[in-house]
């Protein structure tokens, strides 16, 4: 964990406004260092420019208030949603996490590169790279 904490990972901005703890428990707070230590440092050092966590870990109160899905690895502190303030800039980190030799599980670009999700889970890194209209 070098250009990233727990705290911008718990982040949210819905949680304040609607009085949610998005408090990760010690399972997930190892999930996100997982996260932060096999993809987001390295993907941010190639980057060489700041990154911004836009969501990360979401409590089920907080994934149902944003309508994420059931089954979202932002539950299990897995994935991140990660933006250059762009969409071009977005286009061009979406093509570098490809080329560098990260273990992502999914790779996804989010409505024309609004935001990236990227995830890693402990086992069985599918690599799987998609885009979301
Ligand atoms: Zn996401």
């Amino acid at each position: 964990m070098k250009y990233f904490t727990i705290e911008e990972l718990k982040h949210s901005d819905t949680a304040k406004n609607k009085r949610i703890d998005n408090t990760p428990p010690p399972k997930v707070v190892e999930s996100l260092n997982n996260l932060v230590d096999n993809i987001l440092d390295p993907l941010r050092e190639a980057w060489g420019r700041p990154i911004h966590v836009n969501s990360g870990y979401r409590c089920s109160a907080l994934n149902r208030a944003v309508r994420g899905a059931s089954t979202s690895q932002h539950l299990k502190g897995e994935a991140a949603d990660i933006t250059t303030g762009s969409k071009e800039g977005n286009k061009k980190l979406f093509e570098l996490i490809q080329t560098l030799d990260l273990p992502f599980d999914q790779l996804i670009d989010e409505k024309n590169y609004s935001w990236i999700h990227v995830s890693h889970r402990k086992e069985n890194n599918r690599r799987q790279v998609l885009h979301l209209k």
